[in-house]
Formats: C-alpha cells, sequence, structure tokens
C-alpha cells in the first residue's frame, strides 16, 4: 500500500485522498452458469488490486497503472463513450461511465493503481481492477451504494464499456466476498450467503495452478456457448436454464430432442443443470461439515467442462489427470475455459508431491511451466487507508 500511495505522490503532486484493495477470484464450482440464471460459488484470492484515488473537480479523469508501459492517461470524464476505449483503461473508465450514467455526480479522479493479480489468468484481474475502482469513487463521492449494486455497475461497465459479454460473478466475488469463506450466489436474484470454508483447519489445501495459456474471453467460443444455452432454454420453455429441474434432465434431454435440438444444445444444457447442481451438492456438503467429499464433485465438474461443453485444453486436462494420478483429492479447471487456471484439492501433506506431479507431466509434454499458488480465502474489496 505504501508503494502505491507514494507512486501515486511522485505522479500527481499531492497526498491520495485513500487507498483500496479489491481481490481478484477463483471459482471453486459453478462455470458457466452466471449466465444461465444459476449458481456459482467463488472465493477471493489473496492476491489483490490496489488503487489509490483522488477526486477532481474538473471533469479530468487521469488513469495510470504502475503494471502498463506508458505514462498518464487523461481522459474527460463526461465525453466517454462505450467502444472508444481500446486498452487497459477502458476498465476503469467503464466504471465512471456506469456509474454517471446511473446519475451519480462522479466529476473526475486522479488514479494510481498496482496489481498483485495475475491478468488474463481466469482469475478476475478485470473485475478486480473495475471494483476497486467502483469503491474507491463510491467512498470519495459519498454515493452509499451496497457492494452487490457496485458489482451490477462494473458488470455494465465489462459488458457496455469494454465489450466483454461477462456474467455477474466475479464483479460480485471481488466486491463481496469475505475472508475464510466461500460465497454461494444466485445469479438471478443475486442473494448471496457466505459459507464457511476454511481448509487449513481441516489439513487440506487449495491449489491454483495458473497454465500460463491465455484465455480468450470475448472471443467466438465464448459466445457460442452463450447463444447455444439460449437456444436450449428457448425450446424448452424456459426464462433460463436454470429452470430445468435436476431429476427430470434425461426426460428433458429427450424433448429436447424432439423440439429440434442438437446433440450440442444437450450437451450444453446437460452441463449447465448438472452443474447447478453440484453448486448445490458442495453447499450441502460444506454446511454438513463433509468438506473433502467435495473433492469428487469438482472432479465432475471438469469432465462436464471437458466433454460437454467443451471448453477445457490439453494444459487443464494435463493438472487435472497429474494431481488426481499424484493423490489430490479434486480437480477442475476453474474460469472462462480455453486455458488459465485450474484449483486442486488435497490433504495438505500431499501438496508437495502434487505440484511436482504437474510440473513434470508439463515439463513431459512441453508446456511453459506452470504457476502453482495456494489460494487461502481473503477478504473482498475494503479501503485500506
Ligand atoms: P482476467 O480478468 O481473467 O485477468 P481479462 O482479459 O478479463 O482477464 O482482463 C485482463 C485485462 O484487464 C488486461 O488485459 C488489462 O487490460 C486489464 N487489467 C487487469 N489488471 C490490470 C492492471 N493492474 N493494470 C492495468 N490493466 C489491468
Ligand atoms: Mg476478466
Amino acid at each position: 500500500m505504501e508503494q502505491v500511495r507514494n507512486d501515486f505522490v511522485a505522479l500527481y503532486g499531492s497526498e491520495p485522498e485513500g487507498v483500496w484493495a479489491a481481490p481478484g477470484r477463483v471459482n471453486l464450482i459453478g462455470e458457466h452458469t452466471d449466465y444461465n440464471d444459476g449458481f456459482v460459488m467463488p472465493f477471493a484470492l489473496p492476491h489483490t488490486t490496489v488503487a489509490a484515488v483522488s477526486r477532481r473537480t474538473d471533469g479530468r479523469l487521469r488513469l495510470h497503472s504502475a503494471d502498463i508501459e506508458g505514462g498518464v492517461v487523461e481522459l474527460d470524464a463526461a465525453a466517454l463513450e462505450p467502444g472508444t476505449d481500446h486498452d487497459w483503461t477502458a476498465y476503469p473508465a467503464g466504471v465512471v461511465w456506469a456509474l454517471r450514467e446511473a446519475g451519480h455526480p462522479v466529476t473526475g479522479a486522479d488514479v494510481h493503481l498496482a496489481s498483485t493479480v495475475p491478468s488474463g489468468a481466469g482469475l478476475s484481474s478485470s473485475a478486480a481492477l473495475e471494483v476497486v475502482i467502483a469503491l474507491a469513487l463510491n467512498d470519495l463521492y459519498e454515493l452509499g451504494i451496497p457492494g452487490w449494486k457496485l458489482a451490477r455497475l462494473c458488470q455494465r461497465a465489462e459488458n457496455v464499456y469494454v465489450g466483454a459479454p461477462t456474467g455477474i460473478m466475479d464483479q460480485t466475488a471481488s466486491a463481496c466476498c469475505e475472508a475464510g469463506h466461500a460465497l454461494f450466489l444466485d445469479t438471478r436474484d443475486l442473494s448471496q450467503k457466505q459459507i464457511p470454508f476454511d481448509l487449513a483447519a481441516e489439513g487440506m489445501r487449495l491449489l491454483v495452478v495458473d497454465t500460463r495459456v491465455k484465455h480468450a474471453h470475448s472471443d467466438g467460443e465464448y459466445g457460442k456457448r452463450r447463444a447455444g444455452c439460449e437456444k436450449g432454454a428457448a425450446l424448452l420453455g424456459v426464462d433460463a436454464l436454470r429452470d430445468v429441474a435436476h431429476d427430470e434432465l434425461d426426460a428433458e434431454l429427450e424433448r429436447l430432442g424432439e423440439l429440434g435440438g442438437d446433440e450440442e444444445v444437450r450437451r450444453l444444457v446437460r452441463h449447465v443443470v448438472t452443474e447447478d447442481h453440484r453448486v448445490e451438492r458442495v453447499v450441502a456438503l460444506l454446511e454438513a461439515g463433509r468438506t473433502r467429499e467435495i473433492g469428487p464433485v469438482l472432479t465432475e465438474g471438469h469432465a462436464s467442462l471437458r466433454d460437454d461443453f467443451r471448453i477445457s485444453c490439453p494444459e487443464l486436462d494435463t493438472v487435472v489427470d497429474a494431481a488426481l494420478a499424484a493423490g489430490a483429492l479434486g480437480a477442475r479447471m476453474t474460469g472462462g475455459g480455453f486455458g488459465g487456471s485450474a484449483i486442486v484439492l488435497a490433504e495438505a501433506a500431499d501438496v508437495e508431491t502434487i505440484t511436482k506431479a504437474v510440473q513434470e507431466a508439463f515439463a513431459a509434454a512441453s508446456f511453459t511451466a506452470p504457476r502453482v499458488f495456494e489460494a487461502v480465502p481473503a477478504p473482498g474489496a475494503r479501503r485500506l487507508g
């Protein structure tokens, strides 16, 4: 935090009014359910984006990131237009745009930020960036917007201003997660429940393995899956796939076939419906203190993403296969797919063996060495000083 504050002073010539942090996240279970009105269960990472911010009254928005080459970017807060910024500044500018669009009197800001959230690794550096700006402006301009609503505005910034069609999970996780908990979120009504998730106390660990393969979130594959899900819901006559009952899934898939749904649509529907059910199973297991038993549910989730949703890749499959072969309790890809990160649930005593097994499997396949770190559920966005 001191570094960010000092760098702000060096850039803008005065102390910032405050310093805020917002975390990246990993999703424990509930993948590609958030745009189907379904359930997700992310938790916050200890990795954060930290921003030092001051208000301005002259309409100028000045942005600087320690993680990007180049100087301060200066924009006019009143003249922001979706689709006009094409670099990283679109994320913070989009937040200012969304706040102003919603009628909040944000009259400019000086911003300097620095992040420890790996970018483009499926750990939501974009949401951390949006949420830290939204929280800072909410505090400084005394807007009184609750966390879940800030998340909505950040999603709007990313969807409309940046042009990336993401669901509501990432921003809500960054804004609302609590330390030691996973966030059970119903993306239909945005109701939340904090589920205790303290693996260390039970002798377990959760590893994140960043495959270093860049995912491309806003590319055609994501759009195709989304469109396929919408088609499935339309054919079945429901608002969203969330409304397809898990215990009627086989009959519903048959009906979908009769209604003209092809094999691909049926696979997409099967993933979403079984994945929603897996989230509910994980919540029930955690609430019953049967934490180890979530392992196989996570692994089932991976198989569903690989075989039904078809968004895995050789690197993600290698993490999962190598970790399970080395004794992991469960493993799955996490995030949008086609790269990014996987998570591995393991007994604390097995962490070293599993890490080595994954690294060796990557070396044997001539993949770039993965980045492996332990994830402890950390707090959501907050003011640091
Ligand atoms: P993810 O959210 O999975 O990390 P995205 O592609 O959604 O990947 O977001 C990554 C983008 O967010 C980066 O390309 C960059 O534009 C922006 N970004 C994230 N962190 C920072 C940062 N610290 N400084 C500047 N831009 C950032
Ligand atoms: Mg993102």
